[in-house]
């Protein structure tokens, strides 16, 4: 018997084929990793021959413990290496210093607790703050929560989705730990002033991180091509930028697992590094958060890059970088719908134009289709709309073309559906809730509002964003753990 009472499923070990079928049964229900038609959370080269390489990689890593570097060198060379490379390509100077995370969110969270921790031991700043355009990743209202910063919220233009550097300035004092600035941003794909916001940061003595987790690795292959000579710098080369994050598993497209934070000096990284010598165990030196971390990661990394290269990254930017235009131009020739900002990198966000159909109405018309689109509610000034992250499998040119013919029907059966709405009476009155004081009754409320009381996610999703959207920003994350959390109710009565 098991701990839980129930019986154990066989005496004898299953046969490997019967356990590998039903994981594959399990990932037939998800949306698909490869073939372009998931724009969001994967990245697909389109070659799987690289597949293969990066499996074999990391399988032959998988059991290697980065925790201690000394009886595992390799992970030195390794990181070393990707650090390498990576510093060669953003703006590094002799000098430069990086880590490798788990990824970007890791990245961006070490970047704030070095910030934290400079700013303590070199200006004596004891009630530290992080001053965000409206656009930076959630990832740094995490590592704000996590580590004690207070958050100072730039607005962005309502139009371009970039900050004004003026009002950068003014949010400065004397207590910001780190000001970010993203290349591009996750929702829009348009890149900062970084230049200039790094500007008024080096003025005030304060830190300034690029978030490039999602568009270093594109942008500065991007950028050796003629596609991309326009580019304004976002680097470590620019005056005042301290650190930078750069995911490998994204535009690197190596497996998940993979990201890099650059700094400007070993000695500002040191900040951030965790060290221990008062207990019974092994001595600890931690530069990232986890502390037993697989090499799989790490080594399936390191494959990658070097299999793919600079020439080879260099013409999946440029295809990217097409597809990206190509969509962005059709998207525009769609009656109803309209791209956001200037996309500079390989992300759009597509929204309803002037009497144009419900964006999330369309994504559940997408999913019918066989597509994902990712809903974005309206959110700091954004409409609700559809981000779509344009990877190297979603520029094979019929996969491109297909996807317009079936966004333009996706946005006609939209059209016939009508928008999703929430009864304004019903969302004034979750307006007057205290986020804080919510109990049980009306979570209960709401997610059967939503439509999802028992528990299962709906086939359609509109309705649900409908009512996130609808909802106070705080209530909302309020809700949305009781949504996720119905997933997973705790272990069930015998
Ligand atoms: C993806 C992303 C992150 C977070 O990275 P994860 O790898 O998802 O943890 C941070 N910033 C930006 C701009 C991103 O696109």
């Amino acid at each position: 018997m098991s701990p839980f009472g129930l019986p154990r499923p066989a005496a004898l070990p299953a046969p490997e084929a019967a356990i590998l079928a039903r994981l594959a049964a399990l990932r037939a229900g998800d949306v698909p990793v490869k073939g372009g038609r998931t724009l969001a959370y994967v990245y697909d080269a389109a070659d799987s021959g690289l597949d293969a390489l990066a499996a074999a990689a990391h399988g032959a890593f998988a059991g290697v413990n980065g925790l201690d570097m000394t009886v595992f060198p390799s992970v030195v060379r390794l990181e070393n290496d990707l650090v390498a490379r990576a510093a060669a390509l953003l703006g590094g100077t002799p000098g430069t210093a990086g880590t490798f995370t788990s990824g970007g969110t890791e990245s961006c969270l070490l970047a704030v607790l070095t910030a934290r921790e400079h700013a303590r031991a070199v200006r004596g700043v004891t009630r530290p703050r992080l001053v965000l355009p409206a656009t930076a990743h959630a990832a740094f209202h995490k590592a704000a929560h996590l580590f004690g910063l207070e958050v100072v919220t730039v607005p962005v233009d309502p139009e371009s989705f970039r900050p004004d550097p003026a009002a950068v300035r003014a949010a400065l004092t004397g207590d910001t730990a780190l000001v970010v600035a993203s290349a591009p941003s996750y929702a829009h794909g348009v890149v900062d002033p970084v230049a200039e916001i790094a500007g008024e940061a080096a003025a005030r003595g304060v830190l300034c991180h690029v978030d490039a987790c999602i568009g270093g690795w594109y942008l500065g292959h991007l950028r050796r091509a003629p596609e991309g000579a326009d580019l304004a710098p976002f680097d470590l080369s620019v005056p005042g930028v301290t650190s930078l994050s750069v995911d490998l598993h994204k535009y690197g497209y190596t497996p998940k697992g993979a990201s890099l934070l650059l700094f400007r000096d070993a000695e500002l990284r040191r900040h951030g590094w965790f060290a221990h010598a008062d207990w019974p165990g092994y001595p600890v030196v931690n530069a990232t958060l986890q502390g037993t971390k697989s090499a799989g990661p790490l080594a399936a990394a390191w494959a990658v890059t070097e299999r793919i290269g600079t020439e080879g990254y260099t013409d999946l930017a440029v295809r990217v970088h097409h597809a990206r235009t190509a969509l962005a131009d059709g998207v525009a020739r769609i009656p109803g719908l309209r791209v956001l900002g200037t996309p500079a990198a390989s992300l759009l966000a597509v929204a309803a134009a002037q009497g144009g159909p419900d964006p999330f109405v369309v994504a559940d018309e997408m999913r019918t289709a066989g597509w994902y689109l990712q809903p974005q509610p309206a959110a700091a000034g954004s409409p609700a709309n559809v981000h779509l992250t344009v990877t190297a499998a979603v520029a094979a040119p019929e996969t491109v073309e297909q996807l317009l013919k079936d966004l333009a029907e996706a946005v006609v059966r939209a059209h016939a559906h009508g928008p999703v709405t929430v009864d304004p009476a019903i969302a004034e009155a979750a307006a007057a809730l205290d986020p804080d004081r919510v109990g049980p009754a009306e979570v209960a409320l709401a997610l059967d509002l939503a439509g999802i009381g028992d528990g299962a996610l709906p086939d359609r999703m509109a309705p649900v964003l409908a009512v996130l959207q609808a909802l106070p920003p705080r209530l909302a994350a309020r809700l949305l753990p009781e949504v996720i959390g119905r997933l997973y109710p705790g272990v069930a009565a015998a």
